[in-house]
């Protein structure tokens, strides 16, 4: 089996198994996507979708975000951690939407990737959620699960495994597919040394590796 034939059932079954996985930040507009994304690092989804409430009751839009004093953002989004990196850059971010795309969040990789705090993860979420583009999040349970899995080879560095799994995973799968990840590897394949490989269902096609 090659890695392509291997990723193609693994996408099949990962379907069936998660047909609704998605996005677990709550937005309702592309800006406060980029907000969240941000505050998510080493953080749960589920705090941010907290801390966010508190940070949009008193900056309601993405001028009030720019507007706001780095030090008030910092003491709302505490709670997330690294508060003083993550308010620096949300106000650059809303910054420059406001300044040079007028608000909105612009459409495309290169000029995503270069919003302060946004790294090629969030860019790429940004891309697959938002705008329904290709993408392939490479984040913690993904990084795990495609080396298990055998679908790269001992490769950890997150733009290496990204750039692997363009190779192997159809365009248009690859978004959905990397929320499934996640959320087979929060209930199935863990982050434990013994994942529970007995109940998964890509056990069969799976090579383990690592396990
Ligand atoms: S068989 Fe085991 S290692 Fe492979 S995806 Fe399933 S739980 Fe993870």
């Amino acid at each position: 089996m090659t890695k392509k034939q291997r990723a193609l059932e693994i996408i099949e079954r990962l379907k069936e198994e998660y047909p609704d996985s998605g996005c677990t930040l709550d937005y309702d507009q592309a800006w406060k996507l980029l907000v969240s994304v941000r505050l998510a690092a080493q953080c749960t989804d589920a705090r941010v979708n907290v801390v966010v409430e508190d940070l949009y009751k008193v900056f309601p839009d993405v001028d009030a975000l720019a507007e706001a004093p780095v030090e008030e953002i910092e003491r709302i989004v505490h709670p997330c951690g690294l508060g003083n990196s993550k308010a620096r850059d949300i106000s650059a971010c809303m910054k420059t939407l406001r300044d040079e795309y007028g608000g909105r969040v612009p459409e495309d990789f290169d000029r995503l990737l270069a919003l302060p705090g946004v790294g090629r993860k969030s860019a790429n979420l940004i891309m697959g959620d938002v705008f329904g583009k290709p993408a392939i999040v490479t984040d913690t349970h993904c990084i795990r699960l495609v080396n298990r899995m055998g679908l790269v080879d001992g490769i950890r560095e997150p733009a290496k495994v990204e750039k692997e799994l363009w190779k192997i995973i159809p365009p248009e799968e690859g978004n959905d597919f990397c929320h499934r990840l996640v959320d087979h590897g929060r209930a199935v394949c863990t982050a434990r040394t013994h994942p529970y490989c007995d109940r998964c269902c890509l056990q069969d096609v799976c090579k383990k590796a690592g396990v």
